[in-house]
């Protein structure tokens, strides 16, 4: 039995020689079983030596294949590029920083052996190391993405799983080109053992994730997944042209009953409301542009990455 073990890297120079000690270790640790595996990694146009430290682990190891990127793509690509190339009967993704620890695989492959689950997934149960303020907004997200989509993402849930083949056909089906892992793990389903533990910092090498990147990662996953900020728009109409009409009953039994019709203050409360509902359209129309931009940009159907011809089998 084949295991594919999927490792997208950027600028890790670092950090790879140190993964790959592990992931020998666990290759050492399984060998007494009827177990192969094969250790793919995805260079994701780093700037430095990643490429030739990849290619030299290669050279001394056979089961170390890879394939380079014309450019930087993104995680995400990097992820779905590792499983078009995987062979294995199970595949797992992780993190080249050792934040997925490799030390967890033997136990999710005993989890997988035992036939009751599909997939095994890892979760951090802490976010410590974390700046606060990071770990605030990705709260906050998980509740919002939650609470408008139908398939629930767990919070703290890492790309580090371990899948059946049968998985990861399914996650290579959904071909899209702005891709949400942790949308789509959830969204294929199947069934799903989590496994928890502690966050752990990088060993090397600095976080490729900069606040302003992380908040336009999370716009992408809701508007990938659900479609509910468009009805916003739609709630807000009615709620503004209801409120409207109440105004105006208001206005006439006025004039009807009391008599009032030309009163001229009132100017501060018109400009407060022409203001309110004029940032209120506005804003109605930039969430219609996120998805009119998305549906355009997958309507083109490019690729999801481009590899570099010094990718190898
Ligand atoms: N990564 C990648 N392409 C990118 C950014 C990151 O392949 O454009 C890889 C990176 O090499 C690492 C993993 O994705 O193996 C996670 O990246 P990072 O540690 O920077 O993210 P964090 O753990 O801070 O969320
Ligand atoms: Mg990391």
């Amino acid at each position: 039995m084949l295991i594919s073990l999927i490792v997208p890297c950027y600028n890790e120079e670092e950090s790879l020689p140190i993964l790959y000690e592990a992931l020998c270790d666990v290759r050492k640790a399984e060998s007494s079983t009827d177990r192969c595996f094969e250790f793919i990694f995805v260079n994701d146009g780093s700037r430095d030596k990643t490429a030739e430290k990849i290619k030299e682990l290669a050279a001394n190891d056979k089961s170390v294949k890879y394939v380079f990127f014309s450019r930087n793509f993104g995680k995400e690509a990097a992820m779905y590029a590792g499983m078009q190339k995987a062979k294995g009967d199970y595949v797992a993704i992780l993190d080249a920083d050792m934040q997925d620890p490799p030390s967890l695989l033997p136990e999710m492959i005993r989890v997988l052996d035992s036939g009751e689950y599909d997939v095994v997934a890892a979760r951090r149960v802490t976010r410590k190391g974390e700046p606060k303020i990071r770990s605030f907004f990705a709260r906050c997200f998980y509740k919002l993405i939650n609470r408008m989509c139908d398939v629930e993402i767990a919070d703290g849930a890492r790309d580090f799983r371990l899948m059946k083949r049968e998985v990861v056909d399914a996650i290579l089906s959904l071909s899209e080109r702005q891709r949400f892992s942790k949308g789509i793990f959830a969204w294929v389903g199947f069934r799903t053992k989590w496994v928890e533990h502690e966050n752990v910092e990088r060993v090397a090498g600095e976080t490729k994730w900069s606040f302003w990147k992380l908040f336009r990662y999370a716009i992408d996953g809701i508007v990938a997944f659900t479609t509910a900020p468009l009805r916003l728009a739609t709630y807000c109409g009615f709620f503004f042209a209801f409120a409207g009409f109440v105004y105006l009953i208001y206005y006439f039994i006025r004039a009807i009953i009391l008599r009032i019709y030309n009163e001229v203050p009132g100017y501060p409360s018109l400009l407060c409301f022409i203001l309110f509902i004029g940032g209120l359209i506005l804003m109605c129309l930039g969430i219609l542009g996120e998805y009119i931009g998305r549906t355009y940009i997958e309507s083109k159907a490019r690729p999801i990455y481009i590899p570099s011809d010094e990718s190898k089998d």
